[in-house]
């Protein structure tokens, strides 16, 4: 068959320009040569429905043990009892665990959505907002962190039947042990969704939500440096607590009830080249190359926010304990929309963000959101992040001047020239 020349000329023209530009979208990253490999590879020729050893299939003895693999692997690095590995995404992994504890019209308390949450906790365009009954709760507006005080209160006062910690563009640790304090005072399940911050919780350099919280979700390529997907975990299995029991009238088990909300309730076939690619994922993970790899996130992220700080910009919470941070760019007179217009003539990639507050729509926001874990990847260290600190501020400084523009992405292309994607 004739290759599909169309195609791989755009793959190749992605690919330059992941190598030339500085990225800066704090949810990317850039896996390994072998997760890559496995990625593409002939596991996405097979069908396998079902759980390793209980398949809808044959032929899936080999694919069971790549699935088992990853399980184990997932369960060593995050010190989970329960884990499953099909949600094909995040999303997927909040959707599952939303219809096994929850009915349609049930009450739901997550992070706003324009504070620092995510779409899927509730958000009115989200089937999470449609289909059940949102609450939120924000960030102060004078500090720009989580008032603990005041979610307990929105949480007594609405009595949700779960609660979301977790998000997309908060730059500050959370305090899972509260939230679960929290969660048990009304009776609700806690759900933590550590899709960001996840690669740096795996390592103990952030809270760790697994023992506070009765079910987690992530996503697999952020921090944690994974292909495209989701995942779902447990601390410790528990009998559910809605009553729901099996033929012999014991009640069935959270982990039963979860792994019947990805399989059938929400998905088919599982993806398996990408399972065995997080399970190579995980494998990198587990080795002292990650925790260093993520000790280097942390102080990377730092120093550039101490450095967009000394620049003038303001930094939601004024700083960051992850690899990402928020900037309200309202008093440097320009839109989140125009900074990512700008910075991406200059090859330099971020994404536009709602900020705590924000008096403009989601199309145009007042803000961007930076993170580090993909430039960290590429081998850039502490001391190149006040050049690309440089590197923004000249683009935001002159956004309406293509001149200068072009003259910052000859800089951006030289500085990131002899760099491969995986280091
Ligand atoms: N949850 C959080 C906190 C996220 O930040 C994201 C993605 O950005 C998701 C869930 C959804 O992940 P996906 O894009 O894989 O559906």
């Amino acid at each position: 068959m004739q290759r599909d020349e169309q195609i791989f000329e755009l793959i190749q023209a992605e690919k330059e320009r992941q190598l030339h530009g500085i990225e800066l979208i704090a949810s990317e990253n850039f896996v390994s040569p072998q997760v890559m490999e496995a990625a593409g590879s002939v596991l996405t020729n097979k069908y396998a429905e079902g759980y390793p050893g209980k398949r809808y299939y044959g032929g899936c003895e080999v694919v069971d043990e790549v699935e088992q693999i990853a399980i184990d692997r997932a369960k060593a690095l995050f010190g989970a009892a329960y884990v499953n590995v099909q949600p094909h995404s995040g999303s997927q992994a909040n959707t599952a665990v939303y219809h096994a504890c929850l009915t349609p019209g049930d009450k739901i308390l997550g992070f706003d959505l324009s504070h620092g949450g995510h779409l899927t906790h509730g958000s009115p365009v989200n089937f999470s907002g449609k289909l059940y009954n949102p609450v939120f709760y924000g960030v102060e507006q004078e500090t720009g962190v989580l008032n603990y005080d005041k979610i307990q209160e929105i949480a007594t006062k609405e009595q949700p039947k779960l609660i979301i910690a977790g998000a997309s563009a908060y730059s500050r640790d959370i305090d899972f042990k509260r939230f679960r304090v929290i969660a048990d005072s009304v009776g609700a399940i806690l759900m933590a969704d550590i899709s960001h911050p996840a690669g740096m919780i795996a390592k103990g350099i952030l809270n760790d939500p697994l023992p506070h919280c009765h079910i987690v979700t992530t996503t697999t390529h952020k921090t944690l440096r994974g292909p495209r997907g989701g995942m779902i975990m447990m601390g410790q299995d528990f009998e559910n607590p809605f009553g729901i029991k099996l033929k012999n009238g014991n009640l069935r088990k959270m982990s039963s009830l979860l792994d019947s909300a990805v399989f059938p309730g929400n998905q088919g076939g599982p993806l398996e080249h990408i399972i065995a690619a997080k399970a190579i994922a995980f494998g990198e993970a587990l080795t002292d190359d990650f925790l260093n790899y993520q000790l280097q996130v942390k102080h990377n992220a730092s120093t550039m926010a101490d450095a967009l700080v000394a620049k003038g910009y303001n930094i939601i919470s004024a700083g960051t304990d992850n690899h990402c941070m928020l900037i309200d760019l309202r008093n440097k007179n320009l839109s989140g929309k125009d900074a990512e217009q700008a910075l991406v003539k200059a090859d330099i990639t971020v994404n536009k963000n709602m900020v705590p507050f924000d008096d403009k729509s989601p199309f145009v926001t007042s803000g961007i959101r930076l993170g580090v874990a993909a430039v960290t990847t590429r081998g850039l260290k502490e001391a190149d992040m006040g050049a690309i600190v440089d590197l923004v501020d000249e683009v935001i400084t002159n956004f309406e001047d293509d001149t200068v523009l072009a003259a910052v992405k000859e800089k951006v292309n030289a500085m990131m020239k002899d760099l491969p994607l995986f280091q």
